[in-house]
């Protein structure tokens, strides 16, 4: 059989548990949630892939790996997702209007989210962090955590992730400490169609920022505290007091970020 040598097989063991047999397919490294926006008004659905090198590639869905993990730890990540994205989604949902509480710090806005429990959002940023970590796909390549940092997420991930949301509420009791890093999301007051953004990760050279632009949302996640910027201090979600707290950027500065991003970086994503 032709089998790359780093290609993962299904009897290898799970990354995130270390015990049973990765035999789960087709795991979404970023939830499918937040690719959504490149896809809209595609017709047919559609999106560009572009590698380190330049090379595009029509895509209709974004980065599934094979044999990362076993079902039992697919099944707990997706419990968080489906219970966080539920949180975020409803923001834009007008009857949901008093789950969510909009803040005004003179240019900047952000949202605290009355229905999202900040100990399962901090799991549920973890588990996007390490995944796009761990992947083995050329789109993640630009991000990485530093081995220690990978194994503090995996830790915490494989002590509180639970088959079911009533499991997980159960074992939140027992959620003390978080690891000690600094993590923000941020995204555009009114949500922009056509996007003007794609689906890229990158950590900096040193390893201590790593940016997650994840199509209507972005997420900078800092391993070290002192270097989040005061302007964000106060929507830091990586806390066990606050509620959980989004940033809302001006459209028109999230077009420019984003297309900066894109221009300057020239990183491998999906757009
Ligand atoms: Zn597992």
């Amino acid at each position: 059989m032709n089998v790359l040598n780093d290609e993962r097989q299904p009897t290898d063991t799970c990354l995130l548990c270390n015990q049973r047999p990765a035999t789960q397919r087709n795991s979404h490294i970023i939830p499918k949630f937040f690719a959504k926006g490149i896809f809209e008004g595609t017709n047919p659905r559609h999106g560009t892939r572009l590698s380190i090198q330049g090379d595009e590639q029509s895509v209709q869905d974004i980065v599934k790996e094979n044999y990362l993990f076993c079902p039992v730890c697919e099944k707990g990540i997706s419990v968080l997702e489906t219970y966080c994205i539920r949180g975020l989604d409803k923001f834009n949902d007008i009857q949901y209007f008093n789950s969510y509480k909009t803040f005004k710090r003179g240019e900047f806005e952000y949202f605290e989210c009355k229905i999202l429990d900040i100990k399962i959002f901090n799991l549920f940023i973890y588990s996007i962090v390490w995944r796009a970590s761990i992947s083995n796909d050329y789109a993640f390549i630009p991000f990485k955590l530093i081995e220690s940092d990978e194994e503090q997420l995996r830790v915490m991930l494989q002590t509180f992730l639970e088959p079911t949301q009533t499991a997980l509420c159960n074992k939140l009791s027992d959620l003390k400490e978080l690891p000690n890093h600094k993590h923000v999301m941020i995204r555009p007051k009114k949500k922009l169609r056509p996007p003007h953004a794609g689906l890229s990760a990158v950590s900096s050279s040193d390893k201590s920022i790593h940016q997650l632009y994840l199509v209507d949302y972005l997420i900078l996640y800092l391993i070290e505290p002192i270097k989040l910027i005061y302007a964000l201090k106060e929507i830091d979600n990586n806390n066990l007091k606050n509620p959980v707290r989004v940033g809302l950027g001006d459209p028109e500065i999230w077009k420019g970020v984003n297309l900066d991003f894109i221009n300057n970086f020239r990183g491998s994503g999906i757009y």
